[in-house]
């Protein structure tokens, strides 16, 4: 079974205003759907043809750069909807609020953190938050790589993703990728990260 492009989990205008809805139309349904072909073109008649995602990233190092950047498109972009829904934001509650206390000193001090991976991150890539030895930890990856790749300087599991290619913010906000990132935080869907967090310490 080839990899196929799941349905945005809401009307491509359900983010605004803090992400529009062309934006969100041509992110999906252009470059989510490119990443997703051309992983399938990629891995086609190989040995990886019927392997999850997450095995196929978790030994990229062996994969050709098409595999490698198609592969991490696929994955990054499908976490990267989920995170994000109408009416959201605010901050996580439970566990997860308790485990960010514990990692970081406080909400606010993670959001800084987090805000500062983003915006630092040069170029195209993703800022994270990560599952590492059962603990929370922030960085950032260039291109469409992550930290389920197996050559990753930062590994672990993501369950929050913020896309910062300027495919992701440059129709709405121009230049102003940390207007993007401020905004961000009035989209996250902390019951779906909270859900990832529980998952990805089992
Ligand atoms: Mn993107």
């Amino acid at each position: 079974m080839p990899f196929e492009l799941a349905p945005l989990p809401y009307a491509a205008n359900a983010l605004e205003p803090h992400v529009d809805a062309r934006t969100m139309e041509i992110h999906h349904g252009k470059h989510h759907a490119a990443y997703t072909s051309n992983l399938n073109a990629a891995i086609q008649g190989t040995a990886l043809d019927g392997e999850s995602i997450e095995a196929i990233l978790a030994k990229i190092s062996s994969s050709s750069a098409a595999v490698r950047n198609n592969g991490g498109g696929f994955y990054n972009h499908n976490l990267f909807w989920n995170c994000m829904a109408p009416g959201k934001g605010g901050k996580p509650s439970g566990a997860l609020s308790t485990a960010i206390d514990a990692a970081f000193g406080s909400f606010d001090a993670f959001k800084e953190e987090f805000s500062n991976a983003a915006k630092t991150r040069f170029g195209s890539g993703w800022a994270w938050l990560i599952v590492h030895d059962g603990k929370l930890v922030v960085c950032s990856s260039p291109n469409q790589d992550n930290p389920l790749m197996d050559d990753a300087p930062v590994k672990g599991t993501p369950i929050l993703g913020l896309d910062v290619w300027e495919h992701a913010y440059y129709l709405n906000y121009q230049n102003r990728r940390p207007d993007y990132v401020s905004a961000f935080w009035n989209v996250v869907n902390w019951d779906f990260v909270s859900a990832q967090f529980q998952q990805a310490l089992k």
